[in-house]
């Protein structure tokens, strides 16, 4: 018979003959043989040998059968092979008590060779299908990682082990941006393979030991145990970066080969506090990955520094108060220091896009005011006479504007009716405009109070 690998099988057994007998019969069907004489010393081969079927003879001095077989499946390493005890007796108990304890068989000496080997292969060939099962249920179809369920799993065994050893541990959520314009303009295969390359891409970059998982259609996250936020930001910012540039072969719906580039957003979250589950640290981590989507996408954001950001604007707010304050003793006027809130604007996302310049950033409302205060009106209209080329302009140009003032719900309503008008789906054109129209009425009205739009 010829075996598709090699396969190594531990035989236990104080008696020399048997040995002799099973390293003969074994060796002739192909098998590679290592034998001991106790159970003891069968323990210390298991830690460093790799075993892949064990013969564990019942009765032998020190160590016993069962009390070896015991010690074999308390062990991690050893847990998983596939043991067959051996013995001279029929007593039933005890072979009730063998199975019990986790073997896989019993077979009774002195044994017939051709059944022995008939065993031995079965019980090779359940442990293979049961390990390809296991690995099935573990990882993701498409990218070979491990899949939602099994990050999950390692991910939070890792947390524990963080905790109790006192470690720094990272969680960082990855989704690709812009993904759906893949799919639209070059085919579902072809975001397939973007989708493959971007996983190979993350298994690169970090390292074996920490955890990487596809844990959603196009989102990826990656534990890393006993890490620092800057060593993670470092890391995350490689990937980040060899992901911009790179060409990635794909095949578009004509099956011709081109080659794209995409960009990726990052937000990672240091856990350094107990208690924390992994979907909290995911959630974290979304939020840092949602405001990298909200300012600019491809980049890479650390919660931490959110929490700066926001700690540094509390701080703002109460210069700005006793500015304010000064000023009606005072009477200096000092138009930066007055909080103005413009209704459905980010002021300082809108003035950050524009490296900081606040008047530049008004000048700039004023002319988005005047472009597309009637844009509620034009799109209405385009809606009602199916006109979807006109729809689709005035939508995809209103979002775009309206991410870069910093007016992100509008932005939000309107990638919701760009998307749909893609996506062809008719049925949501009046329902995603009704969300859309107060939104846009709310952001121009701001406008309009503060600032001269004549
Ligand atoms: P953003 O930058 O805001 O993340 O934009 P986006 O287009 O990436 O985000 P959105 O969530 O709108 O679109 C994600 C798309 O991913 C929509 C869905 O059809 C696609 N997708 C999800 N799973 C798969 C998959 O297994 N294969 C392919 N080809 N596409 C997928
Ligand atoms: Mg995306
Ligand atoms: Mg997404």
């Amino acid at each position: 018979m010829i075996l598709d690998k090699e396969y190594r099988i531990l035989v236990v057994d104080d008696a020399k003959d048997t040995q002799l007998l099973l390293e003969f019969d074994l060796g002739a069907a192909g098998y590679q043989v290592t034998s001991c004489d106790s159970g003891e010393e069968s323990l210390v081969l298991l830690d460093t040998l790799a075993i892949d079927l064990i013969l564990l003879d019942m009765y032998m001095p020190g160590l016993s059968g069962l009390e070896t077989l015991t010690k074999i499946k308390a062990q991690a390493k050893s847990a998983q092979i596939p043991v067959i005890m051996l013995s001279a007796s029929t007593d039933e108990d005890e072979v009730v008590a063998s199975l019990e304890l986790g073997a896989g068989d019993y077979v009774i000496k002195p044994y017939v060779a051709k059944v022995l080997l008939a065993r031995i292969r079965t019980a090779i060939r359940l442990k293979e299908k049961t390990a390809q099962l296991e690995y099935l249920a573990k990882t993701d179809f498409l990218t070979s990682m491990n899949n939602r369920g099994s990050f999950f799993e390692l991910s939070s065994n890792a947390i524990s082990l963080a905790n109790r050893a006192e470690q720094p541990l990272v969680v960082a959520m990855f989704d690709i941006d812009l993904f759906k314009q893949v799919n639209d303009n070059f085919g579902h295969d072809a975001g397939d393979q973007v989708l493959r390359v971007f996983g190979q891409n993350m298994t690169e970059v970090f390292r074996d030991y920490d955890i990487v998982g596809r844990i959603g259609g196009e989102e990826f996250a990656v534990c890393l145990p006993n890490t620092s936020s800057g060593d993670a930001y470092i890391a995350c910012e490689r990937l980040r970066q060899q992901v911009e540039q790179q060409r990635i072969n794909i095949t578009n719906t004509d099956s011709k080969n081109i080659k794209i580039n995409i960009t990726v957003s990052v937000g990672l979250v240091l856990a350094d506090d107990d208690y924390l589950t992994i979907d909290e640290l995911l959630k974290q981590a979304d939020s840092a990955l949602y405001f990298a989507k909200e300012n600019g996408r491809n980049q890479v954001v650390d919660v931490g520094t959110l929490i700066h950001l926001v700690e540094a604007e509390v701080e703002n707010d109460l210069i700005r108060a006793s500015l304010i304050a000064t000023d009606n003793i005072l009477s200096v006027a000092d138009s930066n220091a007055i909080v103005v809130n413009y209704d459905g604007i980010d002021f300082d996302i809108g003035v950050n896009n524009v490296l900081g310049d606040k008047d530049l950033f008004k000048e700039i409302l004023v002319m988005f005011y005047q472009d597309h205060h009637l844009d509620g009106q034009k799109l209405q209209r385009a809606i009602q006479k199916q006109d979807i080329e006109t729809a689709k302009h005035i939508a995809h140009t209103l979002k775009g504007v309206a991410c870069s003032v910093g007016a992100m719900d509008l932005f939000e309503a309107t990638k919701a009716l760009d998307i749909a008008i893609n996506d062809d789906q008719q049925d949501d054109f009046v329902g995603l405009f009704s969300l859309l129209s107060p939104e846009l009425s709310r952001v121009m009205k701001g406008i309009e109070l503060h600032l001269d739009v004549s």
